[in-house]
């Protein structure tokens, strides 16, 4: 049974310029983002209703919104402090 997407591109036009997404225009998502939950199918390409340009979120190193890589990217040490460990931290040094 396939997963519902949570967010749809409904209302998304086709335009000569590209995919058209309330008033911004969509960029198919790259190799990277396979597997990922937020990719939406429209007509023959896929999108991210997330990310218009998912290439430039990769080019930065691993989307953070991606739902298929958190591991990956841990073990590919480029993900940001976690949050709450660096909270601690921070509340240990004061
Ligand atoms: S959330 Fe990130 S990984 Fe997922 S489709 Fe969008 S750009 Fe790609």
């Amino acid at each position: 049974m396939a997963k519902k997407n949570p967010i749809s591109l409904e209302g998304a036009v086709m335009t000569d310029a590209g995919l058209n997404y309330k008033g911004v225009i969509m960029e198919p998502v790259v190799e990277k983002c396979e597997g990922c939950e937020r990719v939406v199918s429209y007509e023959n390409s896929t999108y991210c209703p997330t990310y218009a340009k998912p290439s430039a979120k990769w080019a930065k190193g691993s989307c953070n919104f991606a739902t298929h890589t958190r591991n990956e990217a841990d073990k590919a040490g480029k993900t940001k402090v976690n949050p709450l460990k660096a909270s601690k931290r921070a509340a240990r040094g004061r």
